[in-house]
């Protein structure tokens, strides 16, 4: 049988990587890889680093565009290479624009399509926008959901989704992790001695604006107060972020501003960090693996397993908030210990050769 995995973003390629790596040393399966490029650059340091190349590429990035440019080139796109490509399953992760249109022209092609990390939901359709309504509405085509955990089961039980085509398999992301995890990655600088170090990241599309200008805000008040803390921020492309990092904390002594990492440098950077503070999704899976506490810079998430175990905590872009979060933990160190005692809600380790059996009896089924 025929699998294309569709990817479109670093994130993207991370958590695919293990399940293209598990379907090709599997013998019954050939696998393609189509890359949309929703994001360049981001998505091909991930292909280097797990070893993939992709046999279809879009290359859909354009400057300024906006959703429904996007959209309607995917879609273009997408149904061009399934006519080619003529797969028998189609499968794609998360809740990118990328997955949501890979589902539709999927099913305007009456090709299967599976989702990976299926069920996440904040049940507010505009948060995160576009991610909520994308992974709504595919889900909502796919013939197999690949639930990561057993809140994202229930999540798609209650929108009435068949059960027989919902498997709890963990998050493949916890496999990418623990590939990369025991291994020390050269960072490109050398890491800041006798340090405690926050690691931050964001690109959220909510956080453009002024919540990232409080994020900076919050970040030179922290290193202010605290002389032995260090921030080290790897600043997203995206020009929204970028024009708020480079105003507020180029040029301080104590705050490294740096490139994105390779995905295997930031694994090195989350081991040695003390604090995370972040708005990504992946992260919130990735540090409760590593023990290390993340101060999550949203006001919902559709993770809420790592913070009903109390090692993520969601407290928003307001200043202070932020200060108050962060000192606490940085002057208590039983709170401190409290939250990197490690927890791994998201999986562990063995989501994708769940996958690859679960597909493998999809098909076993459909010709008994
Ligand atoms: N990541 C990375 N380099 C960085 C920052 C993050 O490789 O400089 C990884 C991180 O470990 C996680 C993924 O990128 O696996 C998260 O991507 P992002 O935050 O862009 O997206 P989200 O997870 O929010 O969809």
């Amino acid at each position: 049988k025929k699998v294309m995995c569709v990817i479109g973003t670093r994130p993207e390629a991370i958590k695919m990587a293990p399940l293209v790596q598990a379907f090709s040393a599997a013998p019954d399966f050939e696998v393609c890889v189509l890359a949309t490029a929703q994001h360049r650059e981001l998505l091909d340091q991930a292909f280097a680093l797990f070893n993939i190349s992709a046999d279809y590429d879009l290359n859909v990035m354009m400057p300024g565009q906006t959703l429904p440019e996007l959209t309607a080139r995917l879609m273009t796109g997408l149904d061009n290479t399934l006519a080619e490509a003529r797969p028998d399953i189609v499968i794609a992760q998360g809740d990118t624009t990328t997955v949501f249109v890979t589902a539709l022209a999927c099913f305007y092609r009456q090709i299967p399509f599976a989702h990976l990390e299926a069920g996440l939901r904040t049940h507010d359709l505009y948060s995160p926008f576009p991610e909520e309504a994308n992974r709504v509405l595919a889900g909502n085509l796919a013939c197999l959901h690949f639930a990561p955990t057993e809140v994202s089961r229930g999540n798609l039980l209650r929108e009435a989704m068949a059960e027989n085509t919902i498997f709890v398999t963990g998050n493949t992301v916890i496999d990418a992790l623990l590939q990369t995890a025991d291994k020390d990655f050269d960072l490109g600088f050398e890491w800041p001695r006798n340090k405690r170090v926050i690691l931050v990241t964001s690109h959220r599309r909510e956080n453009f604006g002024e919540p990232i200008e409080h994020i900076c805000q919050a970040l030179l008040e922290l290193v202010e107060t605290h002389q032995d803390v260090f921030v080290v921020f790897p600043v997203h492309p995206n020009p929204n972020i970028r024009k708020a990092t480079d105003h507020y904390l180029q040029g301080h002594d104590r705050i490294r501003l740096v490139q994105p990492f390779d995905y295997g440098p930031f694994v090195t950077a989350m081991k040695r960090a003390t604090l995370i503070l972040s708005d990504s999704g992946g992260v919130q899976e990735e540090a409760p693996a590593l023990g290390k506490p993340v101060l999550v810079l949203r006001r919902d998430t559709e993770r809420p397993e790592a913070v009903t175990e109390g090692v993520v905590k969601l407290i928003g872009t307001n200043k202070e908030d932020i200060v108050r979060e962060a000192n606490r933990l940085l002057t208590d160190p039983a709170a401190y210990a409290d939250m990197a005692r490690g927890a791994s809600p998201y999986g562990d380790g063995q989501a994708s050769e769940r996958i690859v059996g679960i597909v493998r009896d999809y098909f076993a089924s459909r010709t008994a």
